[in-house]
């Protein structure tokens, strides 16, 4: 098997060998050129102990990146390269990050304490690809194995488990039957990890190409990181005959673009649905489940930027949105153009997800969108930014500085938003005068 490696990777793996060290390319970058993707980032393992490659390097800048965990980072025209010591992990204490490390000679050390067999493989053009444990093998049937015991494994660290499901949503891949009884067994010791490494994983599991199928097989360990949802996956889950809310959330999931807010989005939106399931239970469902995700997403330390968006489509996403200019503008002004945009891609979600598609939601946001792409292409005035004449008028037509000016400002805005004048300068000119009582 040949891989094409870049240069500068060459170039490091050469520079270390003249100085009679091992050097392979390692891990992600060769499992994803096997598989045909082109790898994000090229890990480098050596026999050099990190002074030495930073003595091999001396004319480049080597950052101590983890020099505890034998890694450097050598920086080639900007670009960052990982270079690790090859290393076996010490002892595991509440499972997670070993306590330290130890070098060690050999490479085949170095390869076996790594998670998966399709992460565990070494490339370098003068030795060819080292794979003792059926790497390449596994990638050809699509399976996710842990390299050794794995039950042992997720137990020195349980990040593995996340994954484990993270690459098999992403890579399209299944679980070997005894890496996914190992992940069921020892589910709970997730709760040792920090919630930051676990909401990385989540995040590119939520956006993988099997995602749904992976969430539905993996139900269990979502109830694990986010209890919050045990309610609502648990509803209506021994009835077979019901399309419940869990199998609908999937369904969303799968039915809206890979981007992380919009799965988060529908992954949360009916996190209260078991509380508020009657029939006028609507608004409250909303409103409850988008403080319920809000609080999840605090919880997880995700972002504020992400945190307001879930928590405001959330809010909406059941709201009839009524397909005419003005509605629309007011929209775009309560919630802005980028959130409003999302509302649309999450109420569809919403609705083709149903047991029974109604035809007649969708059709309105077909005509709702049309609408939107009027305004935007009219570049009709919803905000004040756009609006066509600002503080420094009113002042200049003796307006007095102070709050008058933003309450007059803002009468101005809500007229042009209700069609009830134009955006045109001199007719707010005029209406300004009217507003504030300053003689024509
Ligand atoms: P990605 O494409 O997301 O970067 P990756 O496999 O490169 O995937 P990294 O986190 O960059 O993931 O890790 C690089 C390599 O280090 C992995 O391929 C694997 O060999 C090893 N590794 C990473 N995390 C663990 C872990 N928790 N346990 C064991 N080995 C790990
Ligand atoms: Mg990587």
């Amino acid at each position: 098997m040949k891989i094409n490696i870049p240069k500068k990777v060459l170039f490091i793996i050469n520079t270390l060998e003249k100085e009679a060290y091992e050097a392979y390319a390692v891990g992600g970058c060769i499992r994803d050129s096997i598989i045909g993707d082109t790898p994000k980032d090229w890990d480098i393992c050596t026999s050099a102990l990190p002074e030495q490659v930073k003595k091999c390097f001396k004319k480049y800048h080597v950052i101590e990146t983890g020099l505890k965990h034998g890694t450097v980072t050598l920086m080639i025209n900007r670009k960052p390269y990982e270079i690790t010591t090859f290393r076996i992990d010490g002892d595991y204490s509440n499972n997670r990050h070993p306590d330290k490390v130890n070098f060690v000679r050999v490479l085949k050390d170095d390869l076996s304490r790594r998670d998966f067999t399709i992460n565990s493989m070494a490339y370098n053009p003068t030795v060819g690809l080292v794979d003792y444990f059926n790497g390449v093998s596994d990638i050809k049937n699509r399976i996710i194995r842990c390299v050794g015991d794995a039950n042992k494994r997720f137990q020195e660290d349980a990040l593995r488990i996340m994954r484990a499901i993270r690459f098999a949503s992403v890579l399209g891949f299944d679980i070997e039957t005894e890496t996914s009884n190992a992940i069921d067994v020892n589910k709970e010791l997730l709760q040792n990890i920090a919630v930051e490494r676990i909401s990385v994983e989540l995040n590119k599991l939520l956006t993988g190409i099997n995602a749904s199928k992976i969430l539905l097989s993996f139900s269990s360990i979502i109830e694990e990181i986010i209890p919050e949802l045990k309610p609502m996956i648990k509803f209506n889950e021994n009835n077979p005959n019901i399309f419940n809310t869990w199998k609908h959330t999937i369904k969303s999931i799968q039915n809206i673009p890979e981007k992380v807010d919009l799965r988060l989005t529908m992954l949360l939106h009916d996190i209260r649905k078991p509380e508020n399931n009657s029939t006028d239970g609507n608004k409250k469902h909303q409103q409850e489940s988008s403080e319920a995700a809000r609080k999840t997403l605090k919880r997880l330390k995700y972002d504020n930027k992400t945190i307001k968006m879930v928590k405001t489509l959330i809010l909406y996403f059941d709201e009839n949105i009524q397909p005419d200019n003005i509605h629309v503008k007011r929209w775009l002004f309560n919630i802005g153009e980028e959130t409003f945009r999302k509302l649309l891609i999450v109420k569809r979600a919403d609705i083709t997800s149903q047991e029974e598609i109604n035809n007649k939601e969708l059709e309105n946001l077909d005509v709702v969108s049309l609408v939107l792409a009027k305004i935007v292409e009219q570049n009709q005035c919803y905000s004040l930014n756009t609006l066509a004449i600002n503080g420094k008028d009113l002042m200049d037509i003796g307006v007095p500085k102070g709050e008058e000016i933003g309450e007059i400002l803002n009468q101005l805005l809500d007229l042009v938003i209700n069609e009830k004048i134009k955006n045109d300068k001199q007719q707010l000119l005029k209406e300004a005068k009217k507003l504030s009582g300053v003689t024509p």
